[in-house]
Protein backbone atom coordinates (compact mmCIF):
# COMPACT_ATOMS: atom_id res chain seq x y z
CA UNK A 1 0.00 0.00 0.00
CA UNK A 2 2.88 2.38 1.09
CA UNK A 3 4.93 1.73 -2.35
CA UNK A 4 1.54 2.36 -3.90
CA UNK A 5 1.12 5.64 -2.18
CA UNK A 6 4.45 6.52 -3.40
CA UNK A 7 4.92 5.45 -6.86
CA UNK A 8 1.68 7.59 -7.59
CA UNK A 9 3.17 10.72 -5.99
CA UNK A 10 6.27 10.33 -7.59
CA UNK A 11 4.40 9.77 -11.11
CA UNK A 12 2.52 13.13 -10.35
CA UNK A 13 5.89 14.75 -9.54
CA UNK A 14 7.67 13.72 -12.37
CA UNK A 15 4.38 15.13 -14.57
CA UNK A 16 5.40 18.25 -13.17
CA UNK A 17 7.18 20.59 -15.73
CA UNK A 18 10.98 21.67 -14.38
CA UNK A 19 11.00 25.33 -13.35
CA UNK A 20 12.39 27.63 -15.98
CA UNK A 21 15.00 28.77 -13.52
CA UNK A 22 16.18 25.31 -12.46
CA UNK A 23 17.29 25.35 -16.57
CA UNK A 24 19.54 27.86 -16.69
CA UNK A 25 21.21 26.83 -13.30
CA UNK A 26 21.52 23.51 -15.15
CA UNK A 27 23.29 25.43 -18.35
CA UNK A 28 25.33 27.68 -16.14
CA UNK A 29 26.92 24.86 -13.51
CA UNK A 30 26.95 21.67 -15.45
CA UNK A 31 27.62 22.39 -19.41
CA UNK A 32 28.29 19.15 -20.19
CA UNK A 33 24.44 18.47 -19.94
CA UNK A 34 24.31 19.53 -23.45
CA UNK A 35 26.00 16.58 -24.45
CA UNK A 36 23.64 13.96 -22.79
CA UNK A 37 22.02 11.63 -25.21
CA UNK A 38 17.90 12.42 -25.59
CA UNK A 39 17.05 9.54 -23.03
CA UNK A 40 19.73 10.38 -20.75
CA UNK A 41 18.67 13.83 -20.32
CA UNK A 42 15.26 13.02 -20.02
CA UNK A 43 16.14 10.71 -16.77
CA UNK A 44 18.29 12.98 -15.74
CA UNK A 45 15.75 15.71 -15.45
CA UNK A 46 13.61 13.04 -13.98
CA UNK A 47 16.31 12.55 -11.41
CA UNK A 48 16.57 16.28 -11.05
CA UNK A 49 13.14 16.55 -10.23
CA UNK A 50 13.05 13.59 -7.47
CA UNK A 51 16.31 14.91 -5.74
CA UNK A 52 14.73 18.49 -5.74
CA UNK A 53 11.38 17.44 -4.70
CA UNK A 54 11.29 14.25 -2.58
CA UNK A 55 14.41 14.37 -0.73
CA UNK A 56 15.17 17.19 2.45
CA UNK A 57 17.44 19.78 1.85
CA UNK A 58 18.76 21.13 5.62
CA UNK A 59 21.17 23.81 5.65
CA UNK A 60 23.61 23.49 8.98
CA UNK A 61 25.58 25.45 11.15
CA UNK A 62 23.91 28.85 10.21
CA UNK A 63 23.89 27.93 6.74
CA UNK A 64 21.64 29.09 4.21
CA UNK A 65 20.51 27.09 1.47
CA UNK A 66 18.89 28.70 -1.44
CA UNK A 67 17.30 27.30 -4.79
CA UNK A 68 20.21 27.51 -7.03
CA UNK A 69 22.79 25.78 -4.38
CA UNK A 70 20.21 23.00 -4.42
CA UNK A 71 19.76 22.83 -8.47
CA UNK A 72 24.02 22.44 -8.60
CA UNK A 73 24.32 19.98 -5.97
CA UNK A 74 21.64 17.87 -7.23
CA UNK A 75 22.37 18.54 -11.19
CA UNK A 76 25.84 16.19 -10.09
CA UNK A 77 23.73 13.70 -8.65
CA UNK A 78 21.89 13.35 -11.72
CA UNK A 79 24.21 13.66 -13.55
CA UNK A 80 25.51 10.38 -12.36
CA UNK A 81 22.10 8.99 -11.79
CA UNK A 82 21.34 9.50 -15.65
CA UNK A 83 21.68 5.98 -16.48
CA UNK A 84 19.82 4.32 -13.65
CA UNK A 85 16.83 3.56 -13.07
CA UNK A 86 14.53 5.95 -11.34
CA UNK A 87 14.61 3.90 -7.81
CA UNK A 88 18.50 4.12 -8.05
CA UNK A 89 18.36 7.10 -4.60
CA UNK A 90 15.50 5.42 -2.69
CA UNK A 91 17.65 4.98 0.15
CA UNK A 92 18.98 8.25 0.31
CA UNK A 93 16.07 10.60 2.24
CA UNK A 94 18.46 13.99 2.41
CA UNK A 95 21.30 16.82 2.35
CA UNK A 96 22.82 18.31 5.20
CA UNK A 97 25.13 21.28 3.51
CA UNK A 98 27.39 23.05 5.98
CA UNK A 99 29.40 26.23 4.81
CA UNK A 100 32.61 25.05 5.66
CA UNK A 101 34.20 21.43 5.95
CA UNK A 102 32.77 20.44 9.44
CA UNK A 103 33.75 18.29 12.47
CA UNK A 104 32.03 15.20 13.16
CA UNK A 105 30.99 15.12 16.48
CA UNK A 106 32.02 11.74 17.42
CA UNK A 107 35.66 12.73 16.16
CA UNK A 108 37.05 9.85 16.72
CA UNK A 109 35.91 7.79 14.60
CA UNK A 110 35.64 10.33 12.07
CA UNK A 111 38.67 12.65 12.40
CA UNK A 112 37.83 16.20 10.57
CA UNK A 113 37.58 18.31 8.98
CA UNK A 114 35.57 16.50 6.29
CA UNK A 115 34.36 17.70 2.77
CA UNK A 116 31.20 14.94 2.87
CA UNK A 117 29.53 11.83 4.79
CA UNK A 118 27.46 9.31 3.72
CA UNK A 119 25.69 8.09 6.58
CA UNK A 120 23.75 4.41 6.43
CA UNK A 121 20.17 5.70 7.10
CA UNK A 122 20.72 8.01 3.67
CA UNK A 123 21.58 11.61 4.73
CA UNK A 124 24.18 13.20 2.76
CA UNK A 125 26.57 15.32 4.48
CA UNK A 126 28.43 17.98 2.48
CA UNK A 127 30.45 20.73 2.99
CA UNK A 128 29.30 23.82 0.25
CA UNK A 129 33.47 24.96 -0.60
CA UNK A 130 33.72 21.16 -1.42
CA UNK A 131 30.85 21.15 -3.69
CA UNK A 132 32.41 24.62 -5.84
CA UNK A 133 36.14 23.58 -5.80
CA UNK A 134 34.63 20.15 -7.33
CA UNK A 135 32.18 22.36 -9.97
CA UNK A 136 35.97 24.56 -10.27
CA UNK A 137 38.07 21.93 -11.08
CA UNK A 138 35.53 19.21 -12.77
CA UNK A 139 38.08 17.03 -15.07
CA UNK A 140 40.61 16.63 -11.65
CA UNK A 141 38.60 13.69 -10.79
CA UNK A 142 37.39 15.37 -7.10
CA UNK A 143 34.01 15.73 -6.15
CA UNK A 144 32.98 15.58 -3.24
CA UNK A 145 29.57 15.07 -4.48
CA UNK A 146 29.51 11.73 -6.74
CA UNK A 147 31.86 10.50 -3.68
CA UNK A 148 29.64 10.58 -1.23
CA UNK A 149 26.78 9.48 -3.80
CA UNK A 150 28.83 6.68 -4.96
CA UNK A 151 28.94 5.15 -0.91
CA UNK A 152 24.61 5.87 -0.79
CA UNK A 153 24.34 3.61 -4.36
CA UNK A 154 26.69 1.76 -2.64
CA UNK A 155 24.53 1.13 0.12
CA UNK A 156 21.60 -0.34 -1.68
CA UNK A 157 22.92 -3.13 -1.98
CA UNK A 158 22.61 -3.23 2.00
CA UNK A 159 26.44 -3.08 2.93
CA UNK A 160 29.05 -0.09 2.40
CA UNK A 161 31.16 -2.64 0.73
CA UNK A 162 31.88 -1.12 -2.90
CA UNK A 163 29.25 -3.36 -4.62
CA UNK A 164 26.06 -1.54 -5.17
CA UNK A 165 22.74 -3.08 -6.13
CA UNK A 166 24.07 -4.16 -10.03
CA UNK A 167 21.67 -4.84 -12.90
CA UNK A 168 22.03 -8.95 -13.54
CA UNK A 169 22.97 -11.51 -11.39
CA UNK A 170 25.69 -12.40 -13.70
CA UNK A 171 27.30 -8.83 -13.23
CA UNK A 172 28.48 -9.84 -9.71
CA UNK A 173 31.06 -12.45 -10.83
CA UNK A 174 32.88 -9.85 -13.57
CA UNK A 175 32.32 -6.77 -11.10
CA UNK A 176 34.23 -8.79 -8.13
CA UNK A 177 36.98 -9.94 -10.52
CA UNK A 178 37.55 -6.39 -12.30
CA UNK A 179 37.08 -4.57 -8.17
CA UNK A 180 39.66 -7.20 -6.70
CA UNK A 181 42.59 -6.68 -9.23
CA UNK A 182 42.86 -2.84 -9.01
CA UNK A 183 42.13 -2.83 -5.44
CA UNK A 184 44.45 -5.24 -4.30
CA UNK A 185 47.09 -3.68 -6.82
CA UNK A 186 46.06 -0.24 -5.33
CA UNK A 187 46.95 -1.85 -2.26
CA UNK A 188 50.19 -3.28 -3.27
CA UNK A 189 52.02 -0.59 -5.17
CA UNK A 190 49.86 2.79 -4.41
CA UNK A 191 52.57 4.64 -6.39
CA UNK A 192 51.43 3.04 -9.45
CA UNK A 193 47.72 3.89 -9.10
CA UNK A 194 45.78 6.36 -11.21
CA UNK A 195 43.09 6.55 -8.87
CA UNK A 196 43.31 8.90 -5.37
CA UNK A 197 44.49 6.71 -2.81
CA UNK A 198 41.85 6.93 -0.29
CA UNK A 199 40.42 4.47 -2.35
CA UNK A 200 43.28 1.98 -0.95
CA UNK A 201 41.32 2.38 2.71
CA UNK A 202 38.88 -0.56 1.64
CA UNK A 203 36.21 -1.64 -0.34
CA UNK A 204 33.68 1.02 -0.08
CA UNK A 205 36.20 3.63 -0.86
CA UNK A 206 37.62 2.46 -3.64
CA UNK A 207 34.18 2.09 -5.40
CA UNK A 208 33.65 5.65 -4.32
CA UNK A 209 36.82 7.14 -5.62
CA UNK A 210 36.76 5.34 -8.61
CA UNK A 211 33.10 6.47 -9.41
CA UNK A 212 34.90 9.92 -9.12
CA UNK A 213 37.15 8.85 -11.50
CA UNK A 214 34.76 7.58 -14.02
CA UNK A 215 33.24 10.67 -14.45
CA UNK A 216 36.18 13.15 -13.74
CA UNK A 217 38.59 11.05 -15.54
CA UNK A 218 37.12 8.60 -18.14
CA UNK A 219 40.30 8.70 -20.77
CA UNK A 220 42.35 8.45 -17.79
CA UNK A 221 40.13 5.51 -16.29
CA UNK A 222 39.33 3.64 -19.71
CA UNK A 223 43.43 3.61 -20.47
CA UNK A 224 44.82 2.57 -17.39
CA UNK A 225 42.20 0.05 -16.03
CA UNK A 226 39.20 -1.00 -19.61
CA UNK A 227 38.24 -4.21 -17.60
CA UNK A 228 37.52 -2.38 -14.38
CA UNK A 229 35.88 0.61 -16.83
CA UNK A 230 33.76 -1.55 -18.72
CA UNK A 231 32.22 -2.82 -15.44
CA UNK A 232 31.46 0.99 -14.51
CA UNK A 233 30.19 1.40 -17.55
CA UNK A 234 27.91 -1.12 -17.40
CA UNK A 235 26.79 -0.36 -14.01
CA UNK A 236 25.88 3.17 -14.85
CA UNK A 237 24.46 2.68 -17.90
CA UNK A 238 26.86 5.75 -19.55
CA UNK A 239 29.72 6.46 -21.64
CA UNK A 240 31.48 9.36 -20.45
CA UNK A 241 33.90 9.36 -22.95
CA UNK A 242 31.48 10.63 -25.80
CA UNK A 243 31.24 13.52 -22.90
CA UNK A 244 33.82 16.28 -24.35
CA UNK A 245 36.33 18.24 -21.49
CA UNK A 246 35.01 21.57 -20.38
CA UNK A 247 37.73 22.42 -17.76
CA UNK A 248 40.45 25.20 -18.08
CA UNK A 249 42.82 22.94 -16.49
CA UNK A 250 43.12 19.02 -15.59
CA UNK A 251 45.26 19.84 -12.42
CA UNK A 252 43.46 18.78 -9.25
CA UNK A 253 42.98 21.52 -6.71
CA UNK A 254 45.91 21.98 -4.54
CA UNK A 255 46.65 23.11 -1.44
CA UNK A 256 47.41 26.39 -2.42
CA UNK A 257 44.22 26.88 -4.83
CA UNK A 258 42.64 25.88 -1.21
CA UNK A 259 44.09 28.80 0.39
CA UNK A 260 43.33 31.06 -2.31
CA UNK A 261 39.51 30.27 -2.12
CA UNK A 262 39.88 30.81 1.38
CA UNK A 263 39.17 27.20 2.66
CA UNK A 264 41.25 25.54 5.71
CA UNK A 265 44.17 23.24 4.40
CA UNK A 266 43.36 19.73 4.55
CA UNK A 267 46.11 17.38 5.57
CA UNK A 268 47.29 15.01 3.05
CA UNK A 269 45.18 11.19 3.68
CA UNK A 270 46.85 8.55 4.55
CA UNK A 271 45.15 5.76 3.24
CA UNK A 272 46.12 3.18 5.55
CA UNK A 273 45.86 5.13 8.33
CA UNK A 274 42.54 6.94 7.76
CA UNK A 275 39.91 4.32 7.21
CA UNK A 276 37.35 6.16 7.64
CA UNK A 277 35.18 9.28 5.03
ZN1 LIG B 1 34.18 7.90 1.23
Amino acid sequence: MFALLKSQRRRRLLERPIPERWMEAVTDHLPIFEFFPDDQAQRFLSHLKIFMWEKLWIGAGGFELDEEMKVIIASQAARMARGLPLSAFDRHCEFVIYPDHFVNPDEDVLPGPLHGEAHPFGTVVLSWPAVLSGLEYPCSGYSTILHEMAHILDMSSGYFDGTPLLHRGKDYGPWAVACQKYYSAMRDHPEESFLDLYGAADESEFFAVATEAFFGLPEIFADQAPDLFAEFRRYYGVEPLIIPCYCESHDPPDDDDYEEMGYPIIPPRDPMDNPFF
